[in-house]
């Protein structure tokens, strides 16, 4: 039986998705070698050029979530015994890791504590004591609503003449990622956080550095499905036959980037920001507090501590069952302990600010929590009118 569940979608993903997008998903499915689709294809490179900000000729989208294109750039950058430093402060650092490690290369892990954001100083420390090919780095961190600052930390891994990675699947379409400005070698996002698609590619970007270490492999990549010296040859000219290409995703993807292009990139980061900043006020107005290093909170994803003698859990499920609100919960050291509001895409609308602070008000008076009734939707109108 099929479900028709209308959700409001303020997790950390999957996003809420335009009808537009969703119209686009049920147009008819084509051959993945017809003429039209191969316009498209050319379509979508030049719209997710425009929305990383880069030249790069290999800009496409990978078959597969934000995670497969993680291990795109990772399998495809990485041979065995070369080695990368990956900085850890979350659970995305830590499964750029883990993808390291199973393709045989040797990973330094440089862990800080959750929520904290890397100084470029401890960057260039341990760049100084070793010799890495690849530095991978999550510039927003899901799992902690940290963003990491990138460019000066660019300028230390080139001078150390490493290859830059960064992970850009929550930013990429709700902040600024200017992979060609900043000097980013590998840069991955997924399609249904800011991009507001659903979940089911990937897109990738490689530098002409970044191209240059594939060209050089002396090996074959170690994953016959992510490799770019292959798939490259089915989105150039030659449109090699590679695999068959998720035909309708590529409608769907193609209408959500066409639609950041209509709002704007500077407009969509604004609209991120002041949703963002409206309900900071709302929660900090009753007594909820960011996990996230102060100053470095993303826009996009909200991360607070569930306070105090509150059933987290029960909260998430009132919220879901009574309002058809999602947010998420805590991941790892976080769980039981954290909630995480999204702000993506679509989903990143003053209603959904307004909504969210009403019916969490309405969950904390069951639980008991003490706070100023009202308090949150009072201060978020407040700051809404700055
Ligand atoms: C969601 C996410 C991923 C993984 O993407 P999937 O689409 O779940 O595979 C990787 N990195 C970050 C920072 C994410 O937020």
């Amino acid at each position: 039986m099929m479900h028709n569940y209308k959700r409001v979608l303020m997790g950390p993903g999957p996003s809420d998705v335009d009808a537009r997008v969703l119209a686009a998903l049920a147009r008819p499915t084509i051959g993945h070698l017809d003429p039209f689709f191969m316009d498209i294809l050319n379509e979508i490179r030049s719209l997710l050029q425009f929305t990383f900000q880069t030249k790069n000729e290999i800009t496409l989208a990978m078959s597969g979530t934000g995670s497969a294109g993680m291990e795109t750039c990772v399998v495809n950058l990485l041979e065995p015994g070369d080695s990368i430093l990956v900085c850890v402060n979350g659970v995305f650092g830590k499964r750029m890791a883990d993808v390291a490690s199973r393709c045989g290369a040797e990973v330094t892990a440089l862990e800080i504590e959750w929520g904290k954001v890397f100084d470029p100083q401890q960057i260039e420390q341990a760049l100084a004591q070793k010799k890495y090919k690849v530095v991978g780095l999550v510039h927003a961190e899901t799992s902690t609503g940290a963003c990491q600052p990138v460019e000066e930390i660019s300028h230390i891994v080139h001078r150390h003449g490493a290859l830059l990675l960064v992970d850009a699947v929550t930013s990429l379409g709700g902040m600024n990622v200017d992979v060609d400005g900043w000097q980013i070698d590998a840069c991955y996002s997924g399609t249904q956080k800011c991009l507001s698609c659903p979940p089911g590619l990937s897109p990738v970007t490689f530098s002409a550095d970044a191209v240059k270490a594939l060209e050089n492999r002396k090996t074959k990549v170690q994953s016959w499905y992510l490799d770019l010296s292959m798939i490259r040859q089915y989105w150039g000219t030659d449109r090699l036959y590679h695999h068959t290409a998720p035909i309708n995703m590529a409608y769907a993807l193609l209408e959500a980037l066409t639609m950041v292009k209509e709002e704007g990139l500077e407009k969509r980061w604004q609209r991120h920001l002041q949703n963002h900043t409206i309900l900071k006020a709302g929660l900090e107005a009753i007594g909820i507090s960011y996990v996230a290093q102060k100053g470095h909170e993303l826009p996009m994803l909200n991360a607070v501590a569930v306070p105090q003698g509150v059933d987290d859990a029960v909260v998430r499920k009132q919220l879901l069952t009574d309002y058809g609100i999602e947010i998420g919960g805590g991941l790892g050291t976080y769980k039981g302990k954290v909630w995480r509001i999204g702000l993506m895409g679509s989903a990143s609308t003053r209603s959904n600010v307004m909504l969210f602070l009403a019916a969490l008000e309405n969950c904390l008076i069951q639980q008991k929590y003490q706070f100023n009734h009202g308090a949150s939707i009072a201060a978020a109108i407040k700051a809404s009118c700055r």
